[in-house]
């Protein structure tokens, strides 16, 4: 589609000062006129949606449904982010030792910078700059290299609806300039989403160099159907889940684990027609259910992942391989493929494909599934379909997973909720956006005061309770 320049350390360090040579002026800006450039921006989204969303679907490949949805979730974190003010309210507590007040507020950590991945290019950056800048940051952004543009673009928008300059930057690059972001003292925040083995670089490096650091990594998503599921819904739910974005989706289900061989095999003849009759197609092709992966090296990444499901003796039902829609040949299309009677210890089940592969597993029983979800490296998100409420809360409760769906197939939080995984899924304490955004972006101070002043108490020695004092 285009051509796009990558910043070298020296760039990547002026795009830096630059953010750090606002920071003073955007920090003291009250939040009200910082959430007044949000509310503006806001509405520039919803003007340019249409154009951002064909930006997005023909840099990435999904179809544009796909990418105006994922806007509009990025457009909720905007609307979350506006109402800034409410949210760095601090505590109050008065009198807590004679005429002593103790209060806290939420300050901005300084710059911060953000690395984010091809899958969601719009929706990501919206996670996290918003929030950041609301709370009084500066910011440095680092899209994937592989779909730029919507990075550039809502840069620009904010620029347009009155950003001050200076306050965010945009450094298009890749190892060197992430490098340069990690180990530059004036960085004082790094927010990551993208791959478990870049994540834990990310992690590790920021770390080392006293950053706060979140890192949002892989997943693999387990689906638990239970014998009494609205079969019918399971289906649907797992088709759109599993092949929607062609499965380039960190909550995308890759996992179905049906409990019973009945519900398992019910679950196989219920699904294989409709997996077999998926439109894969280009982005534009308002017919297409979904479109290509997103490079040839991710197209080649999973044919090796479904080669080594067969060898491993999984059954594969549906071969979606030779799917190649007319005209575009040399597109890196793969059509639904559907695995079942996949075991734990398979590749297939252990790794994240990332691509239109869903793997049927067996469990004897509701504590088996459970088991093997809590054993799974990653704990992104997980769903259950049931009509047992008391499985339904059990689930809930006891699933090692940081985002669960109850028949919801992708329980991707609204935007003033939180979005993270537990275990490899996200390293880090922080989850995005929501109060959790908030509280990653600021850093707490506590204010003890003693007012009239001039009370004399003589020198103290020892350490006073509220109640003593
Ligand atoms: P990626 O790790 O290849 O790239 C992510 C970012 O890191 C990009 O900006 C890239 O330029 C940079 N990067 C890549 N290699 C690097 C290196 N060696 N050193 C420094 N920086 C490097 O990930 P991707 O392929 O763009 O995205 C797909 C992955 O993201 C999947 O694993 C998916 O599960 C994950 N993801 C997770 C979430 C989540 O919320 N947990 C959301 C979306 C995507």
């Amino acid at each position: 589609m285009g051509r796009v320049p990558l910043a070298s350390s020296g760039e990547t360090r002026a795009a830096i000062a630059s953010a750090e040579a606002a920071l003073s002026g955007w920090s003291a800006t009250p939040p009200a006129k910082r959430a007044q450039v949000l509310f503006k921006f806001r509405e520039l989204l919803i003007r340019d949606m249409d154009e951002l969303a064909e930006m997005l679907s023909s840099e990435h490949g999904k179809t544009v449904p796909d990418a105006r949805g994922s806007i509009t979730r990025g457009l909720e974190v905007v609307e979350f982010a506006c109402g800034i003010p409410h949210l760095l309210k601090g505590e109050f507590s008065e009198g807590v030792a004679t005429d002593v007040d103790t209060y806290s507020m939420r300050q901005p950590v300084g710059v911060c910078a953000g690395i984010t991945p091809f899958n969601f290019p719009a929706m990501v950056p919206l996670w996290m700059f918003p929030v950041a800048l609301a709370c009084g940051n500066t910011f440095v952004l680092k899209p994937s290299e592989r779909d730029p543009s919507c990075g550039l673009r809502l840069t620009e928008l904010m620029f347009e609806a009155g950003l001050p300059k200076g306050c965010l930057n945009v450094v298009n690059g890749d190892k060197e300039a992430v490098d340069e972001l990690l180990s530059n003292p004036a960085i004082a925040a790094v927010s990551f989403v993208g791959s478990t083995a870049t994540g834990q670089y990310i992690y590790e490096t920021g770390c080392r160099h006293s950053k706060r650091v979140q890192a949002l990594c892989g997943a693999k998503n387990h689906m638990v159907v239970l014998p009494d599921a609205d079969m019918e819904q399971a289906v649907d739910a797992a088709v759109g889940a599993a092949y929607g974005s062609a499965g380039e989706r960190c909550m995308a289900i890759s996992v179905i684990i049906a409990v019973g061989e009945e519900t398992g095999d019910e679950f196989i003849r219920r699904i294989s027609p409709k997996v077999q009759g998926l439109k894969v197609g280009p982005w534009n092709d308002e017919t297409s259910d979904m479109g290509p992966v997103v490079t040839a090296a991710a197209r080649d990444k999973v044919l090796g992942y479904i080669d080594q499901g067969i060898a491993a003796g999984a059954e594969l039902v549906v071969d979606g391989r030779a799917v190649s829609p007319q005209g575009y040949e040399d597109g890196f299309f793969i059509g639904g493929c559907l695995f079942d009677r996949v075991t734990t210890d398979m590749s297939i089940y252990t790794d994240e494909i990332f691509g239109p592969v869903l793997a049927v597993v067996r469990a004897d029983d509701y504590e088996h599934a459970l088991k093997m979800v809590n054993d799974h490296e990653y704990g992104n998100g997980a769903a259950i379909f049931t009509r047992d409420g008391d499985a339904a809360r059990n689930f809930s409760s006891r699933a090692n997973i940081g985002m669960i769906g109850i028949n919801v197939p992708i329980p991707v939080p609204v935007a003033y909720h939180s979005f993270g995984g537990w275990k490899r899924s996200l390293m880090g304490d922080h989850h995005v956006h929501g109060m959790e955004g908030v509280r990653f972006y600021t850093r707490l101070k506590t204010i003890t005061s003693r007012w009239p002043s001039g009370i004399r108490t003589g020198a103290q020695f020892h350490f006073k309770s509220g109640a003593e004092q």
